[in-house]
């Protein structure tokens, strides 16, 4: 990612913000100009075996360790190499899993604008949570700042989707129980280079909780593209 070297708050492609946990559950991004480059983050929601929250199933899982003998529903899990770049946990904290400057193996068989495995261009966050199920206040203020931060390191990124949008009838995850009205209205809170990135589903800021409302503070650039994926 030309020109993202030295972004604040980064180690390279790892975020200060966030506890590191190495997966070995990635691969490099595909050379060649900008074929590799980050454009979109991929929403998801995970918790194991779902609805438990606050255990270690899941970062395991991404870690490769997880023991599938540990319960029924963790037997369907095996030999499954997955992870995701990022996992926001209930309560906010954020662990990391994979540099943002590899690939993680997070949407699967998938495609975006026309462009297929997202998993080449995207940077895949995983919110603890129940498919179609609510999330927790502090798990948007989480997403919200890293974001923010993936703003300053990806000079690319521009959208933020769902899993169950680049892979539709095969995903639903995060499900209706996400609002992206609020995770909008947190994005807008703050100017930043993270106002630039558009929301698929594409929704407005909640009434008076939007960044610029009544400050005057012009944005920085608009949303590039709203059509319709
Ligand atoms: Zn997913």
């Amino acid at each position: 990612m030309p020109g993202a070297r030295g972004a604040a708050g980064w180690s390279g492609g790892w975020w200060l913000g966030a506890a590191r946990r190495a997966s070995p559950h990635r691969d490099a991004r595909p050379r060649g100009a900008r074929r590799g480059e980050v454009t979109l983050a991929v929403l998801h929601s995970i918790s194991l075996p779902p609805g438990d929250f606050g255990g270690d199933a899941v970062e395991r899982l991404f870690a490769g360790t997880l023991d599938c003998d540990a319960h029924p529903y963790f037997d369907r899990l095996r030999g499954l190499r997955v992870s995701a770049h990022f996992f926001v946990r209930r309560g906010g904290g954020v662990l990391q899993f994979v540099s943002v400057r590899r690939r993680a193996w997070h949407a699967g068989a998938s495609s975006w604008r026309g462009r297929a495995r997202c998993n080449d261009f995207s940077v895949g966050i995983e919110l603890e949570g129940l498919e179609g199920g609510p999330f927790d206040a502090a798990q948007y203020r989480a997403l919200a700042r890293l974001l923010h931060a993936l703003a300053r390191r990806c000079p690319r990124l521009r959208e933020i989707t769902g899993h169950e949008h680049v892979a539709p009838g095969r995903k639903r995850d995060p499900g209706a129980g996400f609002d992206w009205r609020r995770l909008a209205s947190r994005l807008a809170r703050t100017a930043s280079g993270a106002t630039r990135l558009a929301l698929h589903p594409d929704v407005a800021p909640k009434a008076g909780r939007g960044a610029g409302h009544g400050r005057g503070r012009p944005r920085r650039e608009s949303p590039r593209i709203r059509g319709k994926h």
